[in-house]
């Protein structure tokens, strides 16, 4: 389909007149711009020790590979975004596997590593639609509609597995929805708005997948700055990571067991195989001889794979974890959390921390021809 027609099918004609405006403020005919803003973001998440992780189409790496070497020797994972910049959901699935290889091909060919893929869209209903302009709402509706919104809970804000494929959530609204469709650009009012993500993310023991572009990151610094410091300062840590990291995490996480064997009348003996990176937490329980630290809610946290815990019941619940649709997953998961049962279990994320968030951000181009080249390179290929 024509990137034209598809973008003012999807995004509105005053939004797409708006955008176009906006290609010959953010970009440049050089690399410049853009290296200046990746450079932005990796250095304000440098200051939290911290890496962001970048998407780039194929193509447009083939074009500027020098660039994203560069960058990610500063530590950013770069991640494939397609072949070239075109929606997955209009191709066969044949086509789609043969994008997806011929895009690794094109990552092998310039040196780049390369683990994760671009994934779906989260909904989080910080935004009073009542409150916007008609044209400015239609506009935010037909983003969530692009995406795909879920609503939000803890179970959609988790990782999870699709075979060997670990898929990690993103949320909306990004910097686009905010920016170009929304049309709140206030550094103070966008930080508070992520912050308030933030929040949600938090008390659903998430990850906050924050999609960034490139080309909105020096508008948006305070912005980060803001939301950054707001996830510091959570009364438990939040992990800042790169999405490879979380998948890694979850891969190792998915292979921890707990081994419960009973001693006594409501005594158990707990023996947790896991890394040294394990949250145990506990809730509803007495554990013995054994340090614990007050955590989320009710929750414990236990430091020793080997303790015995006083429990009215077997503290743990066998789960299978066949296809079951979200909505069952996520019901299931609100009824465990709100179990006052005895409960031992890991949580979500490494080393104590309630939450995890990804600063991310797709590089759909770098320069202005980039932008314009999108065209020929979409409808070439479909
Ligand atoms: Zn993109």
């Amino acid at each position: 389909m024509n990137l034209i027609s598809f973008s003012i099918r999807t995004k509105g004609i005053h939004n797409f007149a708006r955008r176009l405006w906006t290609v010959f403020t953010r970009f440049g005919i050089t690399e410049s711009r853009t290296r200046r803003a990746l450079l932005s973001t990796i250095e304000t998440l440098c200051q939290y020790d911290a890496a962001p992780t970048f998407f780039i189409p194929a193509v447009v790496l083939r074009r500027h590979h020098k660039l994203l070497a560069e960058i990610s020797r500063c530590d950013a994972e770069i991640g494939i975004h397609g072949y070239v910049h075109n929606d997955y959901r209009s191709l066969s699935e044949a086509k789609q596997f043969k994008q997806t290889e011929q895009a690794i091909s094109l990552f092998r060919s310039t040196n780049t590593p390369y683990q994760g893929f671009r994934n779906p869209y989260l909904i989080h209903d910080v935004i009073d639609l009542d409150l916007l302009a008609p044209v400015i709402r239609s506009g935010y509706e037909k983003s969530l509609a692009l995406f795909q919104a879920l609503t939000c809970n803890a179970y959609t804000l988790r990782p999870h597995f699709e075979g060997p494929l670990v898929r990690i959530p993103t949320s909306i609204p990004d910097d686009e929805m905010l920016f170009d469709r929304l049309r709140i650009t206030e550094p103070e009012e966008v930080g508070d708005i992520w912050s308030k993500v933030m929040q949600r993310v938090y008390d659903f023991g998430g990850v906050y997948t924050l999609n960034l572009h490139p080309e909105r990151a020096v508008p948006c610094k305070q912005a980060l700055t803001k939301l950054l410091y707001y996830a510091d300062n959570r009364p438990l840590p939040v992990w800042l990571a790169r999405l490879q990291d979380i998948a890694q995490w979850w891969k190792e996480r998915s292979r921890f067991r707990l081994v419960i064997t009973p001693l006594a009348f409501e005594r158990w003996q707990v023996h947790a195989i896991c890394s040294p990176r394990a949250t145990l937490l506990a809730r509803n329980l007495t554990v013995e001889n054994q340090p614990v630290n007050a955590w989320h809610g009710n929750n414990k946290r236990l430091h020793a794979c080997d303790c015995i815990v006083n429990a009215t019941l077997c503290p743990c619940i066998g789960l299978s974890t066949r296809e079951e649709q979200v909505q069952k997953r996520s019901l299931l998961l609100q009824k465990i959390e709100q179990l006052d049962a005895p409960l031992l279990y890991f949580g979500c994320w490494p080393d104590g921390n309630r939450a995890a968030l990804a600063i991310t951000g797709d590089i759909d181009s770098v320069t202005i021809q980039d932008f314009f080249l999108r065209i020929f390179e979409v409808s070439q290929i479909t």
